[in-house]
C-alpha cells in the first residue's frame, strides 16, 4: 500500500509544466532526508545512487514530472479569465471541468471552465467544435478587478485539473489526474528508494525532469547533468484498449507495461529493446510491444544526447491521458517497477557496451 500513498501523492500535488514544485516535495517527503538530491535552476530533481568517483557504468532513470494544464493568459473585466493550454488538449474534454489556479499569495483557488447553457445556443452552437482559445475560466468573481484584488489572481497563474485520487482495491484500479508522468515518477522514487540497496553495480540517477508537455524541454538540460551511459524512460502511456480493434491494441490495460520500439520522436535502441524484451520473458513479467506513429517522449532526447545513449521507454497503460481523468491499473504499475529493477539487476558493462 505504500506504493499506492506515493501515486495518490503524487497525482493530487499540482504540477504544471514549469511550476513542478509541489511534485518535488512529495518526492522530497518520500525519500527522506539520507537521499541525495539535489535540483537545478529549471525544477530537474536527481536522486544519486551508487559511489560517486567509482568507475560503473551511469544509468538515468528518468520520468517527467510535469503533467498537462494552462496557463491564464488575460483577465476579463466580466471577471472570467482567458487561458492557454501548457501541453496537449482535445479542447472538447475542457469545457465544464473544474480546474484550480495558483493564486499571487501561493494559495490555490478554486473554478471551472465555463460552458454556456444551452439556453443561451443559437441554432447548432452546440454541435460546433470547439477551442480553447474561446473558452474560459470563471473563479465566481464579478468583475476583473475583483479576480485581481479579491481573488490574488494574476495574468501568467498556473492553472490544473482539479481532480482527487481515487483507489479501487477491489479491482486494483486507480483513478485520477496527471497519471502521465506521475506514475512514472513513483516508478523512479520506489526503485531509488527500496531497490537500489541491490543494484552496486551500476550508479543510477533517478531523475524527476520538468517541461516534458512542452516539448521535452527540462530533459535536455537533465541528460547533460546525469551524463548517463544508458536510460530508462518510465512513462504513462495511452491505453487504446476502449479505442483500438483487437489486432490492434498496443497498451491495453492489464496487459503489463508497454515497451515501445519506436514513436513519432524516437527510435529506442533495438539491442536495447531485444535485451529488455528477453529479461521480461525470463520473469514472467507481462509486456507489450509497440510501434507508434504518433506520440513522443523523453527517450528522443537523451537518444541523442552527447555521444547517443541507448534509451527504452517502459509505459504504464493509462487511459483517458491528457484529460482530467485517467484510470490505470496497480498490477500495469507493479509489473512497470518490477521489469525496471530486473533489467538494472541483470545490465553489465558488457551488455551495455553491445547495444
Ligand atoms: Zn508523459
Amino acid at each position: 500500500m505504500e506504493n499506492i500513498e506515493l501515486i495518490k501523492h503524487l497525482s493530487n500535488a499540482a504540477g504544471v509544466s514549469g511550476f513542478e514544485d509541489d511534485v518535488i516535495a512529495v518526492a522530497r517527503n518520500y525519500l527522506g532526508d539520507e537521499a541525495v538530491v539535489q535540483e537545478d535552476r529549471v525544477r530537474n530533481l536527481f536522486i544519486r545512487s551508487g559511489t560517486p568517483g567509482k568507475d560503473l557504468p551511469c544509468v538515468m532513470l528518468d520520468a517527467h514530472s510535469d503533467e498537462v494544464g494552462f496557463m491564464i493568459q488575460s483577465i476579463n473585466t466580466s471577471g472570467t479569465m482567458k487561458f492557454l493550454p501548457l501541453g496537449g488538449w482535445n479542447a472538447q474534454t475542457v469545457s465544464a471541468q473544474a480546474v484550480r489556479i495558483k493564486n499571487s499569495n501561493g494559495l490555490w483557488v478554486k473554478g471551472v471552465v465555463a460552458s454556456k447553457p444551452s439556453h443561451f445556443m443559437g441554432p447548432g452552437e452546440a454541435k460546433a467544435p470547439m477551442d480553447i482559445s474561446n473558452l474560459v475560466i470563471d473563479v465566481g468573481a464579478s468583475s476583473g478587478q475583483e479576480v485581481m484584488e479579491k481573488f490574488h489572481i494574476r495574468i501568467g497563474a498556473p492553472v490544473v485539473p482539479d481532480v482527487a485520487f481515487h483507489h479501487d482495491p477491489e479491482n486494483g484500479l486507480m483513478f485520477g489526474k496527471a497519471f502521465d508522468d506521475r506514475l512514472g515518477c513513483a516508478g523512479v522514487l520506489e526503485v531509488l528508494k527500496h531497490h537500489i540497496s541491490d543494484i552496486q553495480h551500476l550508479n543510477v540517477t533517478g531523475v524527476l525532469s520538468s517541461q516534458e508537455e512542452l516539448g521535452l524541454r527540462g530533459v535536455s538540460v537533465a541528460a547533460r547533468e546525469a551524463a548517463p551511459d544508458v536510460a530508462i524512460v518510465l512513462e504513462g502511456t495511452p491505453a487504446d484498449d476502449t479505442f483500438n480493434s483487437s489486432d490492434f491494441i498496443q497498451a491495453g490495460m492489464k496487459r503489463g507495461p508497454q515497451i515501445r520500439h519506436m514513436d513519432r520522436s524516437v527510435l529506442c535502441n533495438p539491442r536495447f529493446v531485444r535485451f529488455a524484451i528477453e529479461v521480461a520473458r525470463e520473469h514472467d513479467i507481462p509486456f507489450q510491444e509497440a510501434v507508434r506513429s504518433g506520440g513522443g517522449n523523453n527517450a528522443s532526447v537523451i537518444t541523442l544526447h552527447d555521444r547517443g545513449i541507448p534509451t527504452i521507454t517502459l509505459g504504464v497503460p493509462v487511459r483517458y491521458i491528457h484529460s482530467h481523468h485517467c484510470i490505470a491499473a496497480v498490477e500495469d504499475y507493479e509489473n512497470t517497477v518490477e521489469w525496471c529493477v530486473k533489467i538494472l539487476n541483470q545490465l553489465t558493462p558488457d551488455i551495455i557496451e553491445g547495444f
